[in-house]
């Protein structure tokens, strides 16, 4: 239950700025959403299938570079119906996102008036920008997912988040306005970025005295927050809903998250390019996917072709923003592995499709003593099959093709688990050497995120 500052944030203060001050369609989106998401899995594939016709139609009419990307395959946007005939149209790779940034912009409104930037792990940071029409989506997207965990607007809650500011410092106006915003919705910031044992007590003793309703962090500060709890023993509130996100949520980090804080723990995934692309709901199966705002595929690719990854099988996010007409995203591999459950309505009673789980963002490509190429994959493979015995790892191969391989010990852990990691990393990497460390915490980067296969160029 919200409490009456709450309420009156929802019913009162937010619907009327919103849609009176600022007339922005962010609520109706919403109202829509938590309608749609009883849907049957046919009338959500047919709702997808128009809003892509209608963003199809945009680009091939608006966007240079989706014009020529129709006109090579001697396609008309009346040639894909459904987000099946998609396949007909290039992936769109990281790379080429980056290329064609420019050229997919809409030369016709609604034009892409907000431009943002991903830190990006290694190499180049990836520009993208998109309309105004595809944030109020975003937004309402964002509200549906976490509402799933319990969080309405106007709740009292704590963001233990990666500091934006040591990527991307904002202008001090900006900081201002935002600022305002949090302080509006009660949304209360610490930054996530250090680890430290006396940061984390600090953490504790804001929790003690904001009484949140709702903990919302990335995952791995969350995950050494809970840890810190439970070792101090310093749990003494009532149960708190944590809504996981940025970050890989492995599975041994939920017994402790949950000592810490209680069963409601929420796992989101979303990026900065798009914004969440699926959330966990209360029946903690999976992760149902946004489909109203955003059409994503799990691929195999297998050398030039590539095929639709099997239920339960790993394989490359694909993902078409229905929304932003500004600078189109479509067909998008995003960087992220994923495997997709087998189509059946939830436990939870919505038939939004689900994803099993999520592994390893921005996983870079290795390469072997003779140079050829290895799939950070291999690596994800490896762990998510020893998720017990290694709680967390982390792969960064240096300029010398040496790779230092940094293991966080979990419950099940023993020393015979190190030879079967070298023996089956000299298989998959053959002629490099290979270091092991045993930690206890591997340190987060700039913005507060760890990254788990890292190749230094
Ligand atoms: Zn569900």
């Amino acid at each position: 239950m919200s409490d009456l500052y709450g309420l009156l944030f929802q019913k009162v203060l937010y619907p009327g700025w919103e849609r009176g001050l600022r007339r922005r369609p962010t609520l109706s989106h919403l109202e829509q959403l938590q309608r749609s998401e009883w849907s049957s899995l046919d009338e959500l594939r047919a709702f997808q299938g128009a809003e892509l016709r209608t963003l199809l139609d945009h680009a091939y009419n608006h966007s240079p570079h989706y014009r020529r990307r129709f006109e090579d395959r001697a396609l008309r946007p009346s040639d894909i119906r459904t987000v099946d005939d998609l396949r007909k149209l290039p992936l769109l790779t990281r790379e080429e996102a980056s290329d064609s940034f420019e050229d997919r912009m809409s030369l016709a409104e609604p034009l892409p008036r907000i431009r943002k930037m991903t830190s990006g792990t290694t190499g180049r940071p990836l520009a993208f920008a998109y309309d105004v029409g595809s944030e109020y989506w975003r937004q309402a997207t964002k509200l549906r997912g976490y509402g799933w965990a319990g969080y309405r607007l106007g709740d009292r809650s704590l963001h233990f988040w990666g500091s934006i500011a040591a990527v991307q410092a904002p202008p001090w106006k900006k900081k201002a306005k935002s600022a305002l915003d949090h302080l509006a919705r009660r949304e209360h910031y610490i930054d996530c970025a250090d680890h430290s044992e006396e940061a984390l007590a600090s953490v504790v003793r804001q929790l003690r005295r904001l009484r949140p309703k709702v903990i919302v962090c990335y995952a791995q500060a969350g995950a050494a927050l809970a840890r810190h709890i439970v070792e101090t023993k310093s749990r003494d509130w009532e149960d708190i809903a944590v809504i996981s996100a940025a970050e890989r949520l492995f599975p041994a980090d939920r017994d402790p998250m949950t000592e810490a804080f209680g069963p409601g723990i929420f796992d989101t995934y979303g990026s900065r390019e798009v914004m969440l692309i699926a959330a966990e709901c209360p029946a903690h199966q999976g992760l149902h996917v946004s489909m109203e705002n955003l059409a994503v595929e799990i691929i195999v690719r297998e050398g030039d072709t590539e095929r639709p990854a099997l239920p339960g099988e790993l394989g490359e996010v694909v993902v078409t923003d229905l929304h932003n007409y500004g600078a189109p995203f479509i067909r998008y591999v995003n960087g992220d592995l994923a495997a997709a459950l087998p189509a059946a309505r939830c436990a939870c009673g919505r038939a939004l499709s689900r994803l099993q789980r999520v592994d390893g963002r921005k996983v870079d490509t290795l390469r072997d003593g003779k140079g050829r190429p290895v799939g950070g994959l291999f690596f994800l493979v490896l762990f998510s099959v020893l998720a017990d015995k290694v709680r967390e790892f982390q792969v960064v191969q240096r300029k010398d093709r040496s790779i230092d391989l940094k293991l966080v010990p979990g419950s099940l852990f023993d020393d015979s688990l190190l030879e079967m990691v070298k023996r089956n990393c000299e298989k998959a990497i053959p002629g490099v050497d290979l270091r092991i460390h045993v930690v206890s915490d591997i340190p987060v980067g700039p913005g507060g995120k760890s990254h788990v296969v890292v190749v230094e160029n």
